[in-house]
């Protein structure tokens, strides 16, 4: 409506693909529970910043996301408010069987390590726990902690297809996959990697983060999500 459309025009974001919400301007207008929001506020987060205004009611909605905005302008957020929400919607019946929900992929160890901090700080004093896989420790501790309950997983392709291979761990629930820095995933060479993760899968939402958009990043995400909302904060990084 006319509304969206003006508001993105003033934040510089375009959507394309299909319909989502307009642009939150505070995060209490996006129905989180109470204790996230404080969570975000202890955090120092007062304002969500343009592509988190964006993305995280889209990404509320069950949206796939193909999102693309500057370094440094906060989109871990953007998919971690929304990941949060939606495990937190499981966790009160199931805090017995407590079963991975979600996945996120980065190229990096260094960038799991930074993604599952900033999940600890907004999942604080939630039933929201968090495991690593990532090469450099042993992966039987790391399938342990899987083993005895967390909600999102956060890994290197590598690593993650290996994990695929432990009959003891528990995939089917995880519904929600998300794909960050793209761009530096196809650099890496990860491509078959991160598909044969998401072909063994079987998610409902895909969320992927990029900083530059070309057009292999736009054809990985579209090989992996058949309707797909993009959506575009700023002018691309060259
Ligand atoms: P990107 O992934 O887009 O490069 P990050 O998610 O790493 O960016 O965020 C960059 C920095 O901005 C981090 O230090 C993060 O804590 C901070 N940040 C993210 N969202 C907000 C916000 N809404 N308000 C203030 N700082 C924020
Ligand atoms: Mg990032």
């Amino acid at each position: 409506d006319e509304k969206s459309v003006l508001l993105r025009e003033r934040l510089d974001i375009s959507v394309t693909g299909g319909y989502v919400p307009p642009p939150i301007l505070s995060f209490s207008s996006s129905n989180l529970s109470a204790k996230l929001l404080e969570n975000i506020e202890s955090i120092g987060f007062e304002l969500p910043t343009p592509v988190q205004m964006q993305a995280i009611p889209a990404a509320l909605e069950g949206k796939s996301l193909l999102v693309s905005a500057d370094t440094g302008s906060g989109k871990t957020a953007s998919y971690l408010i929304p990941i949060i929400s939606h495990c937190l919607g499981f966790s009160c019946d199931q805090l017995s069987e407590r079963k991975p929900l979600a996945m996120v992929l980065t190229p990096t160890r260094e960038l799991c390590v930074q993604v599952e901090e900033e999940a600890k700080l907004l999942g604080k004093g939630l039933p929201f726990k968090t495991a690593l896989v990532i090469g450099g420790d042993a992966m039987a501790g790391q399938i342990y902690r899987i083993q005895q309950g967390v909600e999102m997983i956060v890994g290197t392709p590598g690593r993650l297809v290996d994990l695929l291979t432990k009959h003891d761990v528990d995939l089917s629930d995880v519904s929600i996959f998300v794909l960050d820095e793209v761009d530096c995933m196809l650099q890496r060479g990860f491509r078959d990697q991160v598909m044969q993760l998401f072909r063994a899968l079987s998610c409902s939402q895909v969320l992927m983060f990029s900083a530059t958009i070309s057009p292999e990043v736009v054809k990985m995400a579209r090989s992996i999500a058949k309707s797909l909302v993009i959506i575009s904060v700023g002018k691309p990084d060259k």
